[in-house]
């Protein structure tokens, strides 16, 4: 049985299912989900991420989440945590550049949020001298400081799509049409959830929500504001999203989301501003949203990618040159690409970002 099988036999008997629904069973589907059946970052893969292209991303994320440890007093037991921590890279060149910061190895326990049984395996073997723990639920996050990374996390959330109908919504739906997966609309509903949207938006505007995203900022916003600590959230998006940004990647390449479920990853872009408002209500106070290429710039990655150029030449030195430029560049992940720091309203900014 495939899943597109599946999942039009579902359609058959529940009728068309929401863009969420569609989003979590090609990604997560126990056995012919997305994740749960590969290693999409691997040589063979559809997407490649920060942390894949250089070292220097981890590295220069573990010591801004350092300095915010060292700034906030050294906390003595905390907890280093990732969210959807793919290949175990990003963590793994965040502790080696931090293994010389005095003391913080040695108070960190290591927990990692992963859906995935075949990336959870992955990153057993990569951070194996580390001893991560894995948890499958923000609230399992102990009660204690938390010093936190999310890159390319929230962007897998499931999505829902709203077109504004007069001062109502109509959900974009997944039926059925002449045997194949097919967008269409709901009936005409107001959304409490898109109230503020009204404002911002015109008849025939397309809007997304993130239902599955605002507890789990919730949830790591008050261990921030309760117990101190810092989280860095990475993704594509903005503040606000406005239009389709519902996408599928395949071997790199966009494809039809709706072509082959299962078989490509799924995204949408981030939408900032629900989340800030979120974190906000949890009591925790969070940065301006930043460039991530201005991110990068302001912790040193020129200075880094320099030392790492010194004993290189040839292709090694122009494949360098290469990823700093894909990191930090407008026209590249510099400006589609943005920061979010939380911390807590007593402490100081994560280094790199502003208030
Ligand atoms: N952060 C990594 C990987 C990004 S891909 C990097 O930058 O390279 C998205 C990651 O989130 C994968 O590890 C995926 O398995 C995980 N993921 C996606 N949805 C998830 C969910 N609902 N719960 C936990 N992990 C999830």
């Amino acid at each position: 049985m495939t899943l597109a099988n599946l999942l039009q036999a579902r359609i058959a008997q529940d009728g068309p299912m929401s863009v969420a629904d569609y989003m979590t069973e090609c990604l997560l589907h126990p056995t012919l989900g997305y994740y749960s059946t590969r290693d999409p970052l691997g040589p063979q893969g559809d997407f490649i991420t920060a942390p894949e292209i250089s070292q220097m991303f981890g590295e220069l994320i573990g010591l801004s989440l350092a300095q915010c440890w060292i700034d906030q007093g050294r906390p003595g037991r905390f907890t280093l945590a990732e969210l959807g921590p793919g290949r175990g890279t990003l963590m793994a060149d965040m502790l080696r550049a931090t293994q010389g910061v005095d003391g913080f190895h040695p108070a960190a326990d290591i927990v990692l949020l992963e859906a995935s049984p075949t990336l959870r395996a992955i990153q057993a073997k990569t951070l194996d001298a580390y001893a991560p723990r894995w948890i499958t639920s923000v609230t399992d996050l102990p009660d204690s400081p938390l010093f936190l990374v999310a890159n390319e996390f929230f962007d897998a959330l499931p999505i829902r799509q709203f077109i504004r109908d007069d001062s109502d919504w109509r959900e974009r739906l997944i039926g059925m049409k002449d045997e194949s997966l097919a967008f269409g609309l709901g009936p005409r509903s107001p959304q409490i959830a898109l109230k503020n949207r009204l404002e911002d938006t015109q008849d025939g505007d397309l809007v997304e929500l993130c239902p599955s995203a605002i507890p789990i900022i919730t949830v790591i916003a008050g261990r921030i504001a309760t117990h101190g600590g810092a989280g860095l959230i990475l993704d594509y998006g903005d503040w606000h999203s406005l239009g389709d940004t519902f996408q599928a990647l395949h071997a790199h390449k966009p494809i039809d989301p709706l072509s082959s479920p299962g078989q490509a990853d799924l995204t949408a872009h981030v939408d900032f501003e629900p989340l800030a408002s979120a974190a906000r209500a949890a009591g925790c106070a969070h940065s301006r949203l930043t460039p991530q290429g201005v991110f990068l710039e302001r912790l040193g990655i020129t200075a880094r990618a320099q030392a790492l150029a010194k004993p290189l030449s040839g292709s090694k030195l122009e494949a360098l040159v290469a990823a700093h430029r894909r990191l930090t560049h407008p026209e590249e992940m510099g400006n589609l690409f943005k920061v979010l720091g939380l911390y807590p309203s007593y402490a100081a900014l994560p280094p790199g970002l502003e208030s």
